[in-house]
């Protein structure tokens, strides 16, 4: 693995993200909202992972800036970066499936929502926050720059403490009793296979 071929990897890592999610983001302008807390907290923790995962990394790749944080590139932490990006793509494309149609970009309840206990939800209650922590893990070993390798760690993490609470306090309100005991039953991140 090169310096070169790991930017590629992040790069076409992006790509696949946007492919993956473009036609759910379609699907989803069509299905009604029965419930929103999409709030100013939510949105700029939304916007922390975007400058996070892409805009600062983006930038590095375009500009090398910031030079003073680059460090040598390690292969083998750039084969180590596909590996987890692989990872985190069939993660992110598996989550989007098997969300369907009760899929939000934010904090919402869908008319008709249904609560998704099967496939990867029946053993971790949010795999998509998982896959989006091994995008930020691949993004740190594929660019060999403290700045723009940490950035997207930093970038989840602020999406992650904002946002799992308030959607767990959402869905509970929503679904009372079968959320409760779906939710003792499951991993939050880390999928509870015993
Ligand atoms: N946190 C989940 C889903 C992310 S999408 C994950 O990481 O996979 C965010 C939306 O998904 C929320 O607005 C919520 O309405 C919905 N959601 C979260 N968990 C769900 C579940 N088990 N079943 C149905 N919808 C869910």
């Amino acid at each position: 693995m090169t310096e070169t071929l790991a930017a590629i990897v992040w790069t076409l890592g992006l790509v696949a993200w946007f492919v993956i999610r473009l036609p759910h983001q379609r699907r989803a302008r069509r299905i009604g909202i029965a419930a929103t807390q999409r709030t100013l907290t939510d949105r700029l923790a939304l916007a922390a992972s975007g400058i996070g995962l892409a805009v600062i990394p983006a930038f590095y790749l375009a500009t090398g800036i910031p030079a003073f944080a680059d460090y040598t590139f390690q292969p083998w932490l750039g084969w180590c970066g596909l590996v987890v990006q692989v990872l985190f793509l069939a993660l992110f494309y598996a989550s989007h499936r098997q969300l369907g149609r009760n899929w939000s970009v934010t904090l919402e309840i869908r008319n008709d929502h249904r609560l998704v206990t099967d496939g990867l939800y029946r053993y971790v209650r949010h795999p998509m926050y998982s896959s989006f922590w091994l995008w930020a893990i691949a993004q740190a070993l594929l660019l060999p720059n403290w700045v723009a390798g940490l950035s997207g760690l930093v970038g989840v993490a602020i999406l992650f403490l904002a946002r799992v609470g308030a959607e767990e306090a959402m869905m509970e309100k929503h679904f009372g009793e079968e959320y409760r005991s779906y939710a003792a039953r499951t991993g939050r991140v880390i999928p509870r296979v015993f």
